[in-house]
């Protein structure tokens, strides 16, 4: 395990922007980002971002948002939507004066996970750099509570957060939301997923009333459209890709597997691939995690595991050494598969299949971001057709089977049983089609035959008792790290 300081620290501290002054930094650059109304010390920073235009999901939102509208937005994962929140939030900080005196945040955003929250931060960071004597900070479970405590006496501009912490904080004193202009709900869906609806509700009741907010979620409809009618004022509804018309930068794959054996002799074949930059295997249990991280580190790869039974310091480690590439193979639970956004993975493997097909497209997601391709394989026993179809008939596209050479499948699902799902998916990546092939396309790699799928067989869902809970998998306080008091979840 790599032994980087963790960004835990930067995380829980407030930080002030150092650099220079919006006036210093040469805007002249055109840039598609011009066109939207933001402040020039956020131009010059998506600039030195890189950016030229801005994703679809931008373009539509951040005008709106500086408007000061309520916005329900729905987007897809690796879309850049967290720069269509956190750049119209700082333009109001930018443009509108302090109003001193009083303690608490101007900007508030919640996310369901403790990963997330570091991946708003750091977006905080990147788009504030220009921004001269912004404070962030940020607060999650499973941290301690000296820094966080420090970090809400101070000033501070933009606070992000976990809903079960920050509530703590509120509830015993030491945090006041009066002064919130701009709420936001970061994937509100998954925020609901996880029981979250009373503490959300309870910290909007502690914003004013006259607060903007700003939702982002997978879907906007059943209770994410309840809260949004109960927490918005006439929102307004931006829906740009859903999860039938995203990902055509990512290459999905299916290989059939006789059996775990099976399955860990593709794994080993898989990670031979000398077009790996970095992966991401996902495994449905953290007993499994666990061992195929073991058995990757005694065949000499560069490899952790990362799941939710891990104390928050060593899964800030392992997220630290993935980023610095001392990684190149995470082994990890679904708890990784949101708020990880590495550019540099290119392959995400499915050694154990997701619960929900919902996980799958957040899974696949983390590869083929920022405007590069991916490659996504899902390793499938027999017995996981069932589950194969219904992510198929979620995302509406077809996963193309393939098999590796010298490793096909004794059996494979029987043909009639129908995983023929409906191709109505003609896709629309977040970056403006500058992806790759789209699914079904061949595979990067040597020995890989694509073929034909047969239908699939019919078969009960097992249920493993190692199973990592979804609650736990994803929730930002494991138990034990930090008991939830007070609060009744589902
Ligand atoms: P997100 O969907 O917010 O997690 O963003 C996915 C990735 O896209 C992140 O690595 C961002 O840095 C990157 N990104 C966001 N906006 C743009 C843009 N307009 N052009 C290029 N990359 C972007």
């Amino acid at each position: 395990m790599p032994s980087d300081a963790p960004d835990a620290l930067a995380l829980s501290t407030p930080h002030t922007s150092s650099t220079t002054d919006a006036d210093d930094v040469a805007t002249a650059t055109p840039n598609g980002f011009a066109a939207l109304g933001l402040h020039e010390c956020l131009l010059s920073a998506v600039v030195a971002a890189g950016y030229t235009e801005p994703t679809p999901v931008q373009a539509a939102t951040i005008p709106r948002a500086i408007a000061g509208e309520d916005l329900m937005v729905t987007s897809a994962t690796g879309s850049g939507k967290t720069a269509a929140f956190v750049l119209p939030a700082l333009d109001r900080l930018a443009r509108s004066a302090q109003a001193g005196g009083r303690t608490g945040p101007r900007v508030l955003v919640l996310t369901p996970t403790r990963e997330l929250s570091l991946q708003v931060t750091k977006a905080c960071d990147t788009y504030g750099r220009h921004y001269r004597g912004l404070r962030t900070a940020s607060v999650v479970g499973g941290m301690p509570y000296g820094a966080q405590l420090r970090a809400l006496r101070d000033r501070l501009d933009v606070l992000i957060a976990t809903p079960g912490r920050l509530l703590d904080h509120l509830d015993s004193g030491k945090l006041a939301l009066g002064r919130v202009e701009i709420l936001v709900l970061d994937e509100a869906d998954r925020m609901l997923d996880m029981g979250f609806i009373d503490d959300i509700t309870r910290i909007a009741a502690a914003t004013p009333s006259t607060r903007q907010t700003l939702l982002f979620s997978a879907t906007l409809a059943g209770q994410v459209g309840r809260l949004a009618a109960d927490l918005m004022r006439d929102p307004a509804r931006i829906e740009l890709a859903t999860h039938q018309d995203t990902h055509t930068q990512i290459t999905q794959r299916l290989h059939w597997a006789d059996g775990r054996g099976h399955k860990d002799r593709l794994l080993d074949r898989l990670l031979a691939d000398p077009t790996i930059d970095q992966a991401i295997v996902f495994t449905s249990t953290q007993i499994d995690a666990e061992r195929v991280a073991g058995n990757l580190e005694a065949e000499g790869h560069a490899v952790a595991a990362l799941h939710g039974g891990m104390p928050q310091g060593q899964r800030t480690r392992t997220l630290t050494a993935l980023r610095k590439r001392a990684l190149r193979v995470l082994v990890a639970t679904d708890v990784a598969a949101r708020g990880i956004d590495v550019p540099t993975i290119s392959h995400v493997i499915n050694y154990g299949l997701p619960i929900t097909a919902e996980d799958y497209v957040h899974r696949i997601g983390r590869t083929g971001r920022a405007g590069r391709t991916g490659l996504a394989i899902t390793l499938a026993e027999h017995d996981d057709a069932h589950k194969i179809r219904r992510i198929e008939r979620f995302t509406t596209q077809r996963i193309p089977e393939a098999v590796v050479e010298g490793l096909e499948p004794k059996h494979r699902p029987q043909a009639g049983a129908g995983r023929g799902a409906p191709r109505n998916g003609a896709g629309r990546g977040g970056f403006g089609g500058r992806g790759g092939p789209g699914a079904g396309a061949r595979a990067p790699g040597a020995g890989y035959r694509g073929s034909a799928g047969p239908g699939g067989s019919r078969a009960a869902a097992s249920s493993d008792p190692r199973r990592e809970p979804r609650r736990a998998a994803h929730h930002d306080q494991p138990a034990g790290e930090f008991a939830p008091r007070r609060r009744s979840r589902p």
